[in-house]
């Protein structure tokens, strides 16, 4: 019996590249002994992406996909992957033909040799914006330094994952997803593959720098706690030194040069209320947290599936 392998593809307004990349996948497991499965999940997309979707469901029935009432976000959809995956293995992967299929031979090999988890690096020469590739290594070393989990730089979320990791996966239910990391803290044999980042063929990238910005926020902030106690060091250190000015200030009063501070009033005032604001910022983020995981909504809501029953 030929083991059966699942790929799981968040899209988002996708129309044009569905076609094309369940082709290419198609030729790629032609040369290999396995059977394989997709489930497609659209993330809310506002075009003809859905049409297709079903077209391609309908006509083959190694394709399936599920389809949300709303858009959740790529996290979401890939959770929603790694819920409903078949497979004894899962590989995820991007929509838009920039994770390459032609890949996905060494993944199994590597599976094959007993590895639970085969994550790819980007290579070099990954055709990505030079803004993209520093913020995005900016973003790693930050990550890295603070906190406990140490993922490699420019490590996106095509990657292969054994059923029993599959199995943690799907217990986990945090509501800032961050999959990345999470993959690294879990544990298990893993390993990294170096793979050339292609240009997406169709549309334009959904990750506009305002979904990155948060989407790093929350990538912290899920892994690291250190932001809080950094908070604190930094007003105990400010309260300490306000206290060494109250000597000058007491002088200058008695002096009769009181007056004269006004200056440097200003400077202080507009100084730790902007301090105040940034700790209260970060505290925050983690009471939202807090309040969005105490709520325990569902990370997504299914709308429409077709799941073909597959051996
Ligand atoms: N995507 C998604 N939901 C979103 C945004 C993106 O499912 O809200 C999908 C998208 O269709 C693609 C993948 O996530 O398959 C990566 O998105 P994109 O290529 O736009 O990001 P980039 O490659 O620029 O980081
Ligand atoms: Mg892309």
């Amino acid at each position: 019996m030929k083991k059966n392998v699942s790929l799981v593809i968040p899209l988002h307004n996708e129309e044009a590249n569905i076609r094309i990349l369940l082709a290419a996948i198609h030729q790629v497991f032609l040369g290999l002994p396995y059977n394989y499965t997709v489930l497609l999940i659209d993330d809310g997309s506002k075009d003809g992406s859905m049409r297709v979707v079903r077209e391609m469901a309908a006509a083959d029935d190694r394709i399936n996909f599920i389809s949300f009432s709303r858009n959740f976000g790529h996290q979401s959809a890939l959770k929603a992957g790694y819920d409903h995956a078949k497979g004894e293995c899962v590989i995820s992967l991007d929509a838009d033909m920039q994770h390459p299929p032609s890949l996905i031979p060494e993944m199994l090999q590597r599976w094959e040799e007993g590895y639970d988890v085969v994550y790819t690096i980007r290579g070099e020469e990954a055709q990505i914006s030079p803004f993209k590739k520093r913020s995005s290594r900016q973003f790693y070393r930050l990550l890295n330094r603070i906190s406990d989990v140490e993922i490699e730089e420019g490590t996106p979320d095509f990657r292969l994952v054994s059923r029993p990791v599959l199995n943690v996966l799907k217990d986990l239910n945090e509501y800032d997803l961050f999959f990345r990391g999470l993959i690294k803290w879990i544990g298990f044999k893993q390993i990294g593959i170096i793979y050339q980042q292609q240009k997406r063929v169709h549309g334009a990238s959904k990750y506009t720098f305002k979904k990155m910005a948060s989407f790093a926020l929350q990538g912290i902030t899920s892994f690291s706690i250190r932001p809080l106690y950094a908070a604190a060091y930094l007003g105990f250190i400010i309260s300490l030194f306000s206290i060494l000015y109250v000597p000058y200030v007491m002088f200058s009063y008695f002096t009769g040069n009181a007056i004269s501070g006004w200056s440097s009033v200003l400077v202080t005032i507009a100084f730790f209320g902007g301090l105040q604001l940034m700790i209260l910022g970060i505290i925050g983020v983690y009471l939202g947290k807090l309040f969005m995981q105490a709520k325990q909504r569902p990370q997504y809501i299914i709308q429409e599936h077709l799941l073909h029953e597959t051996p």
